[in-house]
Order: C-alpha cells, then structure tokens, then sequence
C-alpha cells in the first residue's frame, strides 16, 4: 500500500502540533512508521488520504459501535446544527438524553453531562472527595482514567507505597493521594485499604480493562471489591467510559452484576462526539454544584449538537437490544479465527475477550493485569500491526488497547481480517 499523502501531511502536521498530532496514541510511537491521516468513513471502513480502504477495529476508540457516520445519529446532528449550535443556556435534549440513559443503566437516577471520559472521570472522583470527606483514592495500575493529574501515577516500587507521577507537570501532593493496587488482585486492595483505614474516598476501575488490552476481572474480584468498598463506606467508581452502553445497555454494572456508587461514561454515550457524564444515586448527585458544594461546570457541556448524537446513538441501542449479541457474536467469531490460526502456527498468544472488547496478546501466560500485560513480545506485535494494515485491516497501534468492534462489520469483512492474519502470521516469528 501507498502512504504517500499520509506521510507528507504527517511531516506537515509536526511543524504545527505536538508531535502532529492532538492525543499521542495517532502518532504510531508504539509500532513505528507515519500515522494514517483519515479522509472519511462509511460504516466499518475508513478511507485514507491516499485512496486506500481499511476495515476498522477501532472505530474512534469505541464511540461509534454502529459503524461510522451512521445515518440516525448523522440526521439528528445535521438537523440540529441547522438550530444553533451552542447555548449555554438549558435546553429540553439534555433532559431527553439524562432520562434515556438513566433508563438504561443501572442504579442511577441523575447524570451529568460533561465533554470528555476525562472531565468525567475528573469530576466524579472531586464529587466522591467531597461526599466522602476524605482525600485518597485508590486506582489499578494500567487502568486508564483519562489525562487528569489524579490519574496519571503508576506503579513505582509496589503497590503498597505511594504512587509516583508518570508525567512531569505531577506533583507530587497530587501524586500522594493517588493509592495504586494489582488488577484482579483482591489482597492489593485489601491491604492498601488497611494501611489506610478510613481514608480513602473511592476505588477507581475499568470493569473490564481495555487500557492494558482487553483484561476481564476474574472470578469473585469485582464481588470482592464491592463488599469491600461497602464495608469501608468507600465509593466504587466504575468507569464505564468504554463500556458503557457497549457491552449491554446497562454497561459492566449490568454484565457483571455489581452495583457501583458512581458511573463515568464517554465515547458511545456521545455517538461520535465529545461527550462525558458520570452519575449516580440521586444522594451523591444532589452534592454537585449548584445544589450542593462540590463544584464543576462546562461552557460547552450538554451542547445540542453533542447531545443530538448521544440521543440519536443511545436511541437506536435501546431499541434495537439485540445489537449487543451480534457483536459479541462477531467478536467471538474474530477471537476463534484468530486463535485457529495462532495456534496453528504455533505463536504464543493469549486472546481477551468480552463482548465486543478484545485484544491479541503474544505472551504464553495469561493476561489479567498490567505486569501479565506488558509481558508480551512488542516485535511481534509491531509485525502484526503493520502486516495487517498493509492488508487493509486497522487495529490499535498499541498492544496496549483493546479493539472496539462495530456493528457495521460484516461476517465477510471478519473472514477477510482472519484471512490476513493468516498471511501475516507466517513472519511472526
Ligand atoms: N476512561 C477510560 C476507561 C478510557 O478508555 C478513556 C479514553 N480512552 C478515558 C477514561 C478518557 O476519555 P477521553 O479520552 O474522552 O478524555
């Protein structure tokens, strides 16, 4: 394939943006070579700037799980548009959307509106702060909360020590009330909320990991922590920011059974546009400003245009309920062609999994944290990558990201991405 253009409107964007690019995964870092630069998008395949045509794992990072400028979603924008496109000033579809949405998920009864999985996840640990009184918060290494200071620690020398920043620009008074503890890993947990007895606001987490891969929790860990956070008057914080109106309607709190205190959304719940939220039970809402004490506001937040695209988005999952089996159907599907070839070829490998989340692993152990996770053998992964791009086929270009399948796909364009692995595997090794 020729990346001609990509590459000269690469080297043109460098002079202008960091790195010519507005969030650092676009620039292909991980895996090497120039980005692709989009020129537009049809359901399950983009077109590049060169002429070239891709089937799309990733599909905007998970917002657009019909497939790209999907035509509801695409109508109720434009028509909207056509009205003006910023207010703020209320309007009757920010209503229209909470109550959609409140309908959906499970153990909420008001939701605020914001711009991004990052403001959502921001805001929802102050209100967790303040409700609570209390500073700390605990976060799992690798799990990914969006770019807020809070969030931006890892691991330093164990889990039971305070975090350190991973980005100049944290300091360290932030980094301090930021706890980090082991995916699937119960006794982190529970010794990191013993040495901090009665200080800690919330436990932060993906349900299910798509930050480090795909990662599923596993067996009794998500009852465990539950239990936990209950017995400590702690918050669970699920960020549902990409499971969200993903994995079923009512998210990994409806999939897994487990009741959280607060829930952030983003990506799908925004159909295509910038859109946040988080929520809860109607006690902790009722603590933002302007009722109660705990600030947070937006110039742009609950926009018509934004809103328009979520409620068209979340319409068409409410209705059509069956959408959440076809994918997992799909993404099954993938996982099994996948793993026949991998197999086959003898590469080490492990495929995670749930619903339409899943990630390709070339590691013989299991994956079910961050250390398991960054295990795996990145040279073969940067083969895979660009042997299946030359192929036509778009995956994350990080073995750290989960792929986010759209409905758009079809069972012959998951035929030809097994096809290509089965091209590209035989330089695996
Ligand atoms: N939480 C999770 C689980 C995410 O995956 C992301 C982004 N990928 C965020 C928060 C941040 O969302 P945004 O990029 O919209 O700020």
């Amino acid at each position: 394939m020729n990346y001609q253009r990509s590459s000269a409107l690469f080297a043109e964007a460098k002079q202008y943006i960091p790195g010519g690019v507005n969030s650092p995964v676009r620039a292909f870092k991980a895996v090497g070579g120039d980005p692709i630069f989009v020129k537009e998008a049809k359901g399950a395949y983009f077109y590049d700037e060169d002429g070239n045509r891709f089937i799309d794992y990733i599909a905007s990072w998970g917002p657009l799980i019909l497939g790209h400028a999907h035509k509801p979603v695409m109508d109720a924008v434009i028509e909207k548009a056509k009205k003006g496109t910023s207010f703020g000033m209320p309007t009757e579809i920010e209503t229209q959307l909470a109550q959609l949405a409140i309908s959906m998920v499970p153990n909420i009864d008001k939701i605020r509106f914001v711009n991004s999985g990052t403001e959502a996840c921001m805001s929802a640990i102050r209100l967790a702060r303040g409700f609570t009184k209390r500073d700390k918060i605990i976060k799992f290494a690798g799990c990914y909360h969006g770019h807020s200071d809070s969030f931006l620690i890892q691991a330093g020398s164990g889990a039971v020590t305070f975090g350190t920043p991973n980005s100049p620009g944290v300091t360290q008074g932030t980094a301090k009330d930021t706890l980090l503890v082991n995916y699937n890993d119960l006794e982190s947990v529970r010794a990191m909320v013993s040495a901090n007895k009665g200080e800690i606001a919330a436990i932060i987490i993906e349900p299910v990991a798509g930050n480090m891969g795909c990662i599923v929790p596993q067996n009794d860990f998500m009852n465990g922590l539950r239990e936990l956070c209950t017995k400590e008057q702690i918050l669970l914080i699920f960020d549902e920011v990409m499971t969200g109106f993903r994995l079923a309607k009512g998210g990994a709190q409806e999939v897994l059974g487990i009741d959280a205190d607060i829930v952030t959304f983003g990506k799908v719940i925004g159909g295509g546009l910038p859109v946040g939220a988080f929520a809860a039970r109607k006690e902790i809402m009722d603590y933002l400003a302007p009722d109660g004490p705990v600030y947070q506001a937006g110039t742009l937040s609950g926009n018509p245009l934004a809103m328009s695209a979520g409620l068209a988005m979340l319409m068409e999952l409410n209705n059509k309920p069956e959408v959440f089996e076809s994918l997992a159907d799909k993404t099954e599907h993938l996982h099994e062609g996948f793993d026949r070839i991998l197999k086959g070829k003898g590469v080490p490998h492990q495929i995670n999994r749930m619903g339409s989340m899943i990630s390709v692993h070339f590691t013989e152990e299991p994956v079910v944290d961050f250390a398991s996770s960054a295990k795996g053998n990145n040279n073969m992964f940067k083969k895979y990558f660009h042997g299946m791009l030359n192929r036509g086929i778009y995956l994350p270009p990080s073995a750290f990201e989960s792929y986010f399948l759209n409905d758009a796909l079809s069972y012959g364009d998951l035929d030809q991405t097994i096809k290509a692995l089965e091209s590209v595997v035989e330089d695996l090794n």
